[in-house]
């Protein structure tokens, strides 16, 4: 059996290294336009902030590859033609598959505010390797950046380049930070903690013209507001969408949607073709961009490519970032229902939502929390009660030292 993979990301690999662990003597070969080797893209900011080396950001040794015999191919897929079981490379490389697994993982969106075709420098993302070396290259010759866009990228872009001393205008479009994640409480908590470290954020804000140098930099943004912000860097952060863009043109086309469409098995709409990880669409419109999930989207395609019955559900949203110091840990869903409470005098802050009396989710801030707790209560629809009286099992308190929980428990008392 030969085995290709389009994609070197968390869910490529991981597929890459299951099928090898039950096909000894398949071939199976990985296909990436981006890196020799699998990196992780969550550690990009670390790399960034000098904080670790580029090698470090690889979770496998090198030599592994030629141990399990997974092959890495370098170049960029430009047609996909299923009915010959054939892949063709940008640069005319032919690769020929028995089973193929499209793990093309997220690019970045763009954006066409006036003025920007004007700019020939300047303008970065922040999701590949590529983005890495760009910053790295720009950020000794800047003293101000724009930011545009307030989600997890944002931010993080945000602190690599105040770590580096760069004077950052935040700019999110929103009233406040990550409505799509946050209530206003918590988007207000980490607007000022932002602001602490000397970030000018600007809420309700958006690019409204972009202007560049007489050498074709960015010089300066206009924003929705008429604020005139210099700069010598603008990180467009305004989310990811699925990598499909090269695949309407290919000659057999995989049907689409926002992303790949597969079933709960990852089969794609073509024969011997699966699809996992940040570029799939499951049924009921779902695409998850997010590592564990990719993680286990490619362990279960390699799976269904083997022939087991696979039948995927996308389990309890689980997330845990930081925002330069804060930390913070996300599980379940929003319910209509919640119980905040903020740590007087400290940037600590959590909130349980819960439906019909059952705990759904939960946001924390701050403090570090053990989420398999969270999860199990969830599952086991505890009540909002219950899991205040029970919460200080999920602390963790071994480095971090655990946060005293009576304010908090005599907060719901009072409200309940
Ligand atoms: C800065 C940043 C921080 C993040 N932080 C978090 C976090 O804290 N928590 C979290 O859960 N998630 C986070 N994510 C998201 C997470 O990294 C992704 O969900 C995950 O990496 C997706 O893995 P994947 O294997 O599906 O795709 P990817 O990692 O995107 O890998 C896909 C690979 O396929 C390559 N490729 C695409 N098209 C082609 C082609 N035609 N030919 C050849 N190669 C191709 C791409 O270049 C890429 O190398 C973050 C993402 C970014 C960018």
């Amino acid at each position: 059996m030969n085995y290709v993979i389009i994609g070197n990301g968390v869910a490529g690999i991981t597929s890459a290294f299951a099928l090898r662990k039950r096909d000894g003597a398949a071939r199976i070969s990985v296909v990436s336009g981006e890196s020799d080797y699998f990196f992780s893209r969550t550690a990009l900011m670390y790399a960034f902030m000098d904080r670790m080396n580029l090698r470090d950001l690889e979770p496998f040794e090198r030599k592994d590859y030629d141990a399990k015999r997974i092959e890495r191919v370098r170049g960029w897929v430009t047609n996909l033609d299923a009915s010959a079981h054939n892949l063709t490379l940008a640069d005319g490389r032919q690769i020929a598959y028995d089973r193929l697994l499209l793990a093309t993982g997220s690019f970045p969106n763009q954006a066409a505010w006036p003025g920007l075709e004007y700019v020939s420098s300047g303008v970065v993302n922040f999701v590949s390797l590529q983005d890495l070396e760009v910053c790295e290259r720009l950020v000794p010759s800047t003293h101000r950046a724009v930011v545009a866009g307030g989600g997890l990228i944002g931010v993080e872009l945000v602190e690599c380049l105040a770590h580096h001393g760069v004077k950052v205008d935040f700019l999110v479009r929103e009233s406040w930070y990550w409505p799509m994640a946050l209530a206003k409480e918590e988007g207000e908590l980490i607007a000022a903690h932002l602001r602490g470290h000397g970030i000018r954020l600007h809420l309700d804000d958006e690019i409204a013209e972009v202007s560049a140098g007489a050498d074709g930099r960015v010089s300066k943004v206009r924003t929705i507001q008429g604020k005139d912000l210099p700069c010598q860097l603008l990180g467009i952060c305004i989310g990811v969408r699925p990598a499909i863009d090269w695949l309407p043109g290919v000659k057999t086309p995989p049907a689409l949607g926002r992303g790949i469409l597969v079933t709960n098995d990852f089969r794609a709409s073509l024969p011997d073709v699966w699809a996992a990880g940040d570029c799939a669409e499951l049924p009921n419109a779902q695409v998850e961009q997010i590592w564990y999930s990719a993680q286990r989207q490619g362990e279960l395609a390699a799976q269904s490519m083997l022939g087991d019955a696979v039948d995927y559900r996308p389990p309890l949203f689980y997330n845990s970032a930081k925002f330069f110091d804060i930390e913070y840990t996300t599980v379940g869903v929003a319910g209509p229902e919640s119980f905040f409470y903020r740590f007087p005098g400290r940037e600590i802050s959590l909130r349980i939502m819960h439906r019909d009396s059952a705990v759904v989710g939960f946001n924390m801030l701050g403090s570090r929390w053990n989420h398999t707790w969270f999860e199990r209560w969830i599952l086991e629809r505890r009540s909002l009660k219950e899991v205040m009286s029970q919460l200080h099992l999920s602390q963790f308190d071994v480095e971090f030292g655990r946060i005293p929980l009576d304010g908090a428990r005599a907060a719901f008392q009072a409200a309940s």
